[in-house]
């Protein structure tokens, strides 16, 4: 293996060779795949080089320092991609893999529905075998993004009549077919970020099954394990989320990241929305907010160490994830809840009126981050099950 200082050699100077900003985005994503620089952590085979978390990083560097466009995030590299790795056929491997990385392709999570959310293995979505394809039938909610996917990544019962864990199976599913129907829902904030889909004996292809059929439940298990990761910035590469145009310069797409970035911390950067209320409400040597600051920068500080220490030499490797999760919620609602008190009455108003929009669109999106992925519940039971090896959640009867 290379040493450190040969691969950070060895990058710079293929960046600096290969960027070229009025190249279209596609051709770009395509020779970063292609030279095995798009996700350097993936193995050798799948065009990757096997690198480790701290290596890939020096190869990050390296990108940033010649101002290239990054792969493109979501959870085609965070989550998908390891379950491929654990669970898919060397037909998947190579076009899912190869679809998330050189053309762009995005996906969605399709677990939940009406009657199963913590408790996923209820799923009653059916997938019925149809020749050597399946057809299924039945409804998801809460699905993120789902009017935008190329595919989602779908839980399905497969044998009604089996014990609920069993008898379930996991697909990937083309979105854009006679069979699926997607309608946003909306959400207090105003957006309508997530969608219920509707499945009418809607068509799955045969090499689109992702482990064996009945084996829903474990392939599964894999997706909770990698998808509280799929939160942590530092998992992401950088480059855009979400559907681009692939014949655009990279060079402009890479603008409009930076563009969305700036808009978006100007939206999220929580921390100076928080100090600015506070200096405006006249409140800032009033000892119980300044203390509510403080614990609150606290927090922060001990997310970041818990993100940086993901994937390395955490010192519980099931802890990690929760806890991180978990942070988050509670740096949320500490944020919202102390943004809102200084606000005293004024909290109560939204849009045009409000003396922060920004901070109140905050506010009204804060519980998502306690559900999404997994309740703050249940994130517990996790760690009192899996990390601190307490007896089982009894359940419901
Ligand atoms: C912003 C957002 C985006 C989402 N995106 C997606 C997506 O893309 N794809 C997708 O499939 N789903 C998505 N979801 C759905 C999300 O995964 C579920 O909402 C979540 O798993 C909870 O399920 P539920 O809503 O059915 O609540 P329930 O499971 O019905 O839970 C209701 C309450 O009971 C508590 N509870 C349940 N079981 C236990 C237990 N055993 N012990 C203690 N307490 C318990 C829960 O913590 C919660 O407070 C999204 C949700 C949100 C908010």
């Amino acid at each position: 293996m290379a040493t450190d200082s040969a691969l950070r050699r060895e990058a710079r100077s293929w960046y600096e060779a290969t960027w070229d900003p009025e190249r279209p985005t596609g051709e770009w994503y395509r020779s970063m795949t292609e030279e095995r620089w798009a996700y350097p952590t993936w193995p050798e085979r799948w065009w990757g080089r096997a690198l480790t978390t701290p290596q890939a990083r020096i190869v990050r560097e390296e990108r940033q320092r010649a101002g290239a466009l990054g792969p493109p995030s979501g959870i085609g590299p965070t989550l998908l991609a390891p379950m491929l790795f654990e669970h898919g056929t060397d037909d998947q491997c190579g076009r899912f893999l190869w679809g998330m990385a050189a053309e762009g392709w995005v996906f969605c999570q399709m677990l939940s529905e009406p009657e199963a959310g913590s408790d996923l293995a209820n799923v009653q979505t059916i997938a019925e075998p149809d020749g050597d394809e399946w057809r299924v039938s039945g409804s998801k909610v809460w699905t993120s993004n789902a009017d935008v996917v190329d595919y989602g990544m779908l839980l399905a019962r497969t044998d009604p009549g089996a014990p609920k864990h069993h008898g379930l199976t996991f697909f990937l599913i083309a979105r854009d077919q006679p069979g699926v129907d997607v309608r946003p829902l909306r959400q207090m904030t105003g957006d309508a970020r997530f969608n219920q889909v509707f499945f009418d004996r809607a068509r799955v292809l045969a090499g689109d099954r992702l482990g064996a059929d009945g084996e829903g439940w474990g392939v599964t298990r894999t997706f909770l394990a990698h998808e509280k990761n799929s939160y942590n910035p530092a998992a992401h590469e950088g480059g855009p989320f979400g559907r681009v145009d692939l014949d655009r310069p990279a060079g402009e797409t890479l603008e409009r990241l930076r563009q969305h970035r700036t808009a978006a911390s100007a939206g999220r950067g929580v921390g100076r929305l928080l100090t600015d209320l506070v200096a405006r409400s006249g409140r800032g040597d009033d000892p119980l907010v300044r203390q509510d600051l403080a614990r609150l920068w606290s927090e922060r500080q001990l997310m970041t160490q818990t993100n940086r220490r993901s994937g390395t030499a955490a010192p519980s490797p099931r802890a990690v994830g929760p806890i991180s999760k978990l942070t988050v919620s509670e740096l949320t609602r500490g944020q919202r809840d102390t943004g809102l008190a200084v606000q005293g009455p004024w909290g109560a108003l939204v849009g045009d009126d409000a003396w922060s929009p920004a901070f109140q669109y905050f506010a009204l999106n804060s519980p998502s981050l306690s559900i999404a992925g997994g309740t703050d519940e249940i994130q517990r039971n996790h760690l009192a099950e899996r990390a601190l090896g307490l007896p089982r959640d009894p359940g419901p009867p």
